[in-house]
């Protein structure tokens, strides 16, 4: 499957895109494999194994994973697989970088739910999900305003979202809060999917939010603490 969505991409986003050039049909193009706990959907705090994907075509002004966006491992698809399969764990993640970016990643989803995997994407929501396996349980975000990257939502997939999907917000404002409490509420996402909210470490106290879904009243709403810098010093890799 080639890249997808290359010539709909804004310029500046299509040259980040540019170290997968050098990935040959079959490779896929690995930050890190590594064993872990699952740290930003409903399914946080369970051993996971991350298969992080290099390159990400957005620049979301708060990114804690931008070593992602350039430096990578070749790696065919079924290396990937059996590095996975090593570590005889039964959730994997599938994250990045921007994994819908890489046409291997689809048929790897596949083969980690054909093994009996549950297999998570992470995605940043700004491409198409048409063709993500319908096994897979898909974490898309919807980039708030203060992310810089509103503009690349790709709206039509929260028509392609199934009920067991999560939609997951990164509050960096009270600004952000506003746009993703219209959001949920024009789209009616709290009764279509699970709805996440979290705040970006660093910038918005968690208690802050707490106090804004509350006077919103949405209580099917969670709010979310990234676990990882709970658990580790924020800044920690491959954790
Ligand atoms: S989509 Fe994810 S990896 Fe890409 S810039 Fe935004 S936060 Fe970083």
């Amino acid at each position: 499957m080639p890249l997808l969505e290359l010539s709909t991409m804004p310029p500046e986003a299509l040259s980040r895109t540019t170290p997968l050039n050098a990935v040959a049909a079959g490779e896929l193009l690995i930050h890190e494999i590594y064993l872990s706990v699952q740290g930003e959907s409903t399914y946080a705090g369970l051993p996971c194994v991350f298969v992080r994907t290099s390159v990400c075509d957005l620049r979301c002004s708060w990114c804690d994973t931008p070593h992602a966006f350039n430096r990578g491992e070749r790696l065919s698809r079924a290396d990937v697989l059996a590095q996975v399969l090593a570590f005889d764990c039964p959730l994997v993640e599938v994250t990045g970088g921007e994994p819908l970016l890489q046409g291997e990643v689809y048929p790897l989803m596949a083969e980690l739910a054909d093994a009996g995997k549950t297999v998570l994407l992470e995605t940043s929501g700004a491409h198409d999900i048409a063709n993500v396996d319908p096994r897979v349980v898909i974490v898309m975000d919807l980039k708030c305003p203060d992310s810089g990257e509103e503009h690349r939502n790709h709206w039509p997939n929260l028509d392609r979202l199934k009920p067991t999907d999560e939609v997951k917000f990164v509050i960096a404002s009270e600004r952000d809060w506003r746009w993703a409490e219209a959001a949920i509420r024009d789209h009616r996402l709290d009764e279509r999917f699970t709805v996440l909210v979290s705040a970006v470490f660093g910038k918005l106290a968690p208690v802050q939010l707490v106090e804004w879904l509350l006077a919103a009243k949405l209580p099917r709403v969670r709010v979310q603490v990234q676990l990882h810098k709970v658990i580790w010093e924020p800044t920690t890799r491959g954790v």
